[in-house]
């Protein structure tokens, strides 16, 4: 079985050439998008870990 040097399109999964990302000017746009919203996830997971940190120190030093 033979399978010729490929990779995977990012988003969807689509076989495509070594030197591509995405099989589509579509899919590309999805991922950016995908990756903008996992950037504000992670942000907004930092400002929450921040907030039950401080939380948290307040309780320690006053209790
Ligand atoms: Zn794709």
């Amino acid at each position: 079985m033979d399978i010729p040097q490929h990779r995977h399109c990012q988003m969807c999964g689509k076989a495509i050439p070594l030197d591509e990302k995405f099989c589509s000017e579509e899919c590309r746009e999805k991922y950016v998008e995908f990756l903008k919203k996992k950037r504000r996830l992670i942000l907004i997971m930092y400002v929450i870990l921040f907030i039950v940190l401080a939380i948290a120190l307040v309780t320690i030093f006053y209790t």
